[in-house]
């Protein structure tokens, strides 16, 4: 990566958000395991980052905390509002009891109601609106701008970028010797931008390769236009990186820390779950197994061999009916690994 000087400071300032990002007051530092199957079966060192193992079953958990505990008193005291697909929604929900502030969330009205169950058992208040994220977000700045309060995004913001890069900055102590590529779940691309930058700052020939759906593929979109672009429809299949825009402030970093983008169909994520599942006896919601396909498409396209690639299992939040589901999609196409 030859980035200039402008580009250096960017990711310095980054880098020490990150290092400072309190988030351990409410957010664990994860394992990083050995996929032994999958690596076996790939004939690369395949580690995944468990971030289904946070309180509130995913990674959102270090931003959201990370984002509200730096508010002000006053802005404590006003409250907070956001807009999630459901992961976003726990975090803010759990560290807004943590800290004691107010917090009203928008959740699409699709959402699972796993989310939703998860929101409300953490004292927050719920409002379902929208067939899909976009819907629920313009009614949720709207009520930020009527009642004063705080609204959170769920990505496009330097504090949430910053919490979610605390995630690299455990692999990267996690794991000191070769290291080829971190393949990370993209939606509106915060915990990719935090990654990225902490990543290419201190080891910048680690590739960082994002992983989309191919149904909200708005990275590799804005990445080929040269712009963020408005994908005019998103397949909600993976929730939890159904967006149809990337970040202003992701993109910023991604444009030019992120080395490459892969699309992975619904198919695909099934197959992954099956695989994670059977290394580690642990169920993804299908934005959490969206690296692990990626890995899998990466391996097959380059014919990569002996390399150390790590996935970033991003979150566990899904319905248990949706199993049945899950399960006959992956039968169909053999898991293969
Ligand atoms: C939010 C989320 C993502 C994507 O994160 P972004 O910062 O929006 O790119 C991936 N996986 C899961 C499980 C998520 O909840």
């Amino acid at each position: 990566m030859n980035s200039t000087p402008c580009q250096q400071t960017l990711l310095e300032h980054y880098v020490k958000k990150i290092l400072a990002a309190p988030v351990y007051e409410l957010a664990v530092r994860t394992p990083l395991q050995v996929a032994p199957a999958l690596s076996a079966a790939l004939g690369n060192q395949v580690l995944l980052k468990r971030e289904d193992l946070q309180p509130t079953f995913s990674f959102k958990i270090r931003g959201a905390y990370n984002k509200l505990v730096q508010l002000s008193d006053e802005q404590k005291a006003r409250g907070v509002i956001t807009a999630s697909a459901g992961n976003h929604a726990q975090g803010v929900a759990l560290a807004a009891l943590e800290l004691g502030i107010a917090a009203t969330i928008v959740m699409p009205c699709k959402t699972p109601e796993l989310k939703v169950l998860g929101v409300r058992s953490r004292a927050a208040e719920v409002v379902l609106h929208g067939q899909s994220f976009p819907f629920a977000l313009a009614h949720a700045l709207q009520l930020a701008e009527e009642t004063g309060r705080t609204f959170v995004s769920p990505f496009d913001d330097p504090d949430v970028i910053a919490g979610q890069g605390t995630v690299a900055m455990e692999i990267l102590r996690q794991h000191q010797g070769p290291l080829d590529a971190i393949f990370v779940p993209v939606g509106g691309g915060g915990l990719i931008a935090g990654i990225a930058a902490y990543v290419k700052y201190l080891r910048p020939e680690v590739r960082i390769i994002g992983v989309e759906s191919e149904h909200s593929a708005c990275l590799a979109a804005a990445l080929s236009a040269g712009t963020r672009v408005v994908l005019p429809s998103v397949g909600t299949f993976a929730d939890g990186v159904a967006v149809a825009q990337i970040g202003a402030y992701g993109f910023e970093v991604c444009r030019f820390c992120v080395d490459e983008v892969i699309t992975v169909s619904n198919d695909e994520l099934c197959a992954a779950i099956k695989n994670i599942y059977d290394d580690t006896r642990s169920i993804t919601e299908p934005s959490g197994a969206l690296a692990v396909a990626g890995i899998k498409k990466y391996v097959a396209q380059t014919r990569a061999a002996g390399q150390t690639l790590i996935a970033i299992d991003s979150g566990a939040n899904i319905n248990f009916d949706s199993l049945r589901h899950v399960a006959e999609r992956a039968a169909l196409n053999g898991a293969p690994a």
